[in-house]
């Protein structure tokens, strides 16, 4: 085992603190990361607050979040093939899977039927809590680090590594690209990336949010329109439009009003994860053969080929870096949906 320190909720709902911890020795196939940055997700303040108790096994705390990491490898175990010391690399949501079922089989290891590991608030396969990267340095298998677009900053690409790969999954899976109508739900985190990605997908894209107040910041990500839902108008205007609605929303929402905005046979993907149950009406669904669907960040194929087309397409992520000390602050702030778009630890701070 060796020393890492970095910050954690030492309870739920305490604010992060300064914490060490260990770390696995790496073994023949790790690599070791030095963290560089990690975006601050929504999730990780869901999660620190043990907001989805009512979903998980288990909350455990001191936890250490942290799931948008990039970093630069630092050393790797003797059977390492795909990286080397001084590569720019990056680790998401999960750190491990089975390997063995069909869904790791077919690259989806974020829906392991066995036991997806995820990078904190988790076991490992020996059982042992997982630290995310709130932290100095990372232990992860080769198999699931990501390597990092050489040609853009690393800090704006971080937060592809959730927010990035959370959108560009479902985009591609309901086939959002050139002809089709896609809403965005929520202009976060995730929302920005979502836009800026279904328009360079060539989807049409309309951002509906609580307000107006940052329509032109919508537009300049590659919005074609922008509506606010505060706006009773909106949903009269919109009803029968989109063939996707992509929600990010963390919070509840009546979904039953936005699937109604949905053309014939339209879905709307849930990727936000409010701490309650949200009701439906069935008529909103069967009035025009609708779906109501989920998605859940993307594998490590996937999320590589959202990395690369990335690097094609020169596409990183809006960010405030913010100093390790100020993680209690920023918090506050995504939480008013004060953030242009998704805040980023400098780790240089800790
Ligand atoms: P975020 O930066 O806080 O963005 C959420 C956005 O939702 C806000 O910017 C705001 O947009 C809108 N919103 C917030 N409260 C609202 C309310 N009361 N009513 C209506 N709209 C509201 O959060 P994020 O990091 O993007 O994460 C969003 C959600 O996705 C979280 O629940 C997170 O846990 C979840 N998530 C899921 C996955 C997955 O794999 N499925 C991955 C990552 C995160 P406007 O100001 O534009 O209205
Ligand atoms: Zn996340
Ligand atoms: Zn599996």
């Amino acid at each position: 085992m060796s020393k890492s320190k970095g910050y954690a909720a030492l309870k739920a709902k305490a604010p992060l603190a300064p914490y060490s911890f260990e770390r696995r020795e790496p073994r023949e196939r790790d690599v070791v990361i030095e963290i560089k940055y990690c975006g601050i997700c929504h999730s990780d303040i869901h999660q620190t607050r043990d907001e989805w108790s009512e979903y998980q096994e288990e909350s455990i705390f001191p936890m250490v979040p942290g799931h948008e990491i990039a970093g630069v490898v630092s050393s790797v175990g003797s059977k390492v093939t795909k990286y080397k010391v001084g590569d720019k690399v990056g680790v998401g949501c999960f750190v491990d899977s089975c390997r063995t079922c069909a869904e790791c089989k077919a690259g989806l290891e974020q829906y392991c039927t066995v036991h997806t590991v995820w990078t904190y608030n988790a076991r490992d396969k020996e059982g042992t809590p997982t630290y995310g990267g709130y932290s100095d340095r990372i232990v992860v298998d080769e198999n699931y680090v990501l390597r990092m677009p050489s040609n853009l900053p690393l800090d704006a690409c971080a937060p592809l590594l959730c927010a990035g790969i959370t959108l560009y999954s479902p985009l591609k899976h309901w086939n959002a690209g050139p002809g089709k109508k896609v809403a965005i739900v929520g202009l976060g985190g995730l929302g920005h990336m979502g836009v800026k990605l279904a328009h360079a997908l060539g989807a049409e894209v309309t951002v509906l949010s609580q307000s107006l107040k940052k329509q032109a910041d919508g537009k300049r990500l590659g919005a074609d329109h922008y509506y606010a839902t505060s706006d009773a108008e909106t949903f009269t205007k919109l009803k029968g439009t989109f063939d996707l609605i992509i929600n990010t929303v963390s919070a509840q929402l009546d979904w039953s009003e936005y699937l109604s905005l949905l053309k014939v046979d339209g879905t709307m993907v849930i990727v936000g994860l409010p701490e309650k149950d949200i009701p439906i009406d069935a008529f909103s669904l069967g009035a025009g053969r609708r779906s109501l669907a989920g998605s859940q960040i993307g594998g490590i194929r996937e999320t590589q080929e959202m990395l690369d087309f990335c690097a094609q397409h020169g596409l990183t992520c809006d960010i405030e870096v913010v100093p390790m000390q100020k993680v209690n602050e920023a918090y506050e702030r995504v939480l008013k949906s004060d953030v242009r778009y998704r805040f980023v630890i400098d780790m240089a701070t800790l």
